[in-house]
């Protein structure tokens, strides 16, 4: 049997990075976590780190402000997967990354890169809207670095992470779903797609060895998942035994409420604007040159959208 890859997860203790770490110590690869000195005295981080190092990782000094610190960890692995942070109302830093793939073209060693992507995908969102489409510019403003250098890449494309998605049934600016009452964004007809954020993170592993992948964008379609607003609600009725209060803000109305937040909520609603009205997730088909994860692994059993919100019962 092939090797497996030696891993480094950088962002290892964000939202997505932890989990990031866990599947890859779970599908049995020799995984390796940056621990950055700025770290300082974060406690709740350092504590994380600790516990991926219980779990059979290796933490890994390095910063960003040193490039021959990242170069030094890079040389250790083989597969490099970023998950720094790009949500603008916790935090944005995606174009940091720029000094990472700096650092893995001059190591030289690396076979595969996953850059912190795990969303919309950026080349699909040209036309997206001010100023949520800073995401989408400085995703590919990394992705044409990895390119120029010539380092090999995946770039998953994991659509909406469900814990902000179905967590708020969809709705910006909640997280919990309520018992009583639900905003639909417009009709609520538009097709979404909801990902489990370990099921994300067992996908993108699964692709870091898989010759399928390579030089690709692998999207996460879970066909279960794709789902409407509506078809979100109605599931979440079914599991309190309730119909909720509905009520619906027009696409004007969204937008006028937008204007008025600060730039780092513009950023998301955007985002949510682009998903929820527009429908851009859902809305094409996976053209060549990409591959679709739920196809390409059938023996990960996903979890389907009742079973995630069956949590918040
Ligand atoms: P987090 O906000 O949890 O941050 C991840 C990590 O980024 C941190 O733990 C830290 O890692 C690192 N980081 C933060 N600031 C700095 C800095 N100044 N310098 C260096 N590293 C820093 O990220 P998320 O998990 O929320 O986001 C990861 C990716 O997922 C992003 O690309 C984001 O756009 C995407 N995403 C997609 C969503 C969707 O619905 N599709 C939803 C949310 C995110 P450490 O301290 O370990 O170095």
């Amino acid at each position: 049997m092939a090797m497996k890859s030696k891993v480094l997860i950088v962002g290892g203790t964000g939202y997505l990075g932890k989990r990031l770490v866990k599947a890859s110590l779970a599908h049995g690869h020799e995984t390796y976590v940056l621990h950055r000195e700025e770290i300082g005295v974060d406690i709740e981080k350092v504590q994380r780190l600790l516990s991926f190092k219980q779990q059979g990782a290796h933490l890994v000094i390095g910063s960003f402000n040193d490039h021959q610190s990242l170069v030094k960890v890079v040389k250790l692995v083989d597969v490099v997967i970023c998950a720094i942070s790009g949500v603008h109302i916790r935090s944005h830093q995606i174009l940091l990354q720029l000094k990472l793939v700096d650092a893995i073209k001059e190591a030289g060693n690396v076979k595969r890169f996953l850059p912190s992507e795990f969303g919309t995908d950026p080349a699909r969102m040209e036309n997206a809207m001010e100023p949520g489409r800073v995401t989408f510019d400085d995703k590919m403003v990394v992705r044409r670095a990895i390119e120029e250098a010539g380092i090999p890449f995946t770039y998953i494309s994991a659509n909406c992470f469900a814990g902000y998605f179905l967590g708020g049934l969809c709705q910006p600016g909640f997280i919990l779903p309520s018992r009583e009452q639900v905003r639909l964004l417009g009709d609520g007809n538009q097709k979404a797609i909801y990902v489990d954020e370990d099921d994300i993170a067992t996908y993108s592993i699964k692709t870091i060895d898989d010759p399928r992948t390579l030089n690709k964008t692998v999207y996460i379609k879970p066909p279960q998942n794709i789902l409407s607003q509506r078809e979100v609600v109605q599931i979440w009725e079914k599991l309190i035994g309730k119909e909720l209060l509905k009520s619906s803000i027009s696409e004007q109305e969204f937008l006028a409420i937008m204007k008025e937040q600060d730039y780092a909520e513009q950023v998301g609603l955007t985002h949510y604007y682009h998903v929820c009205y527009e429908g851009c997730l859902a809305n094409f088909e996976i053209g060549d040159g990409a591959e679709e994860a739920s196809k390409l692994y059938p023996e990960v059993k996903y979890t389907t959208v009742e079973e995630y919100m069956t949590r918040y019962l």
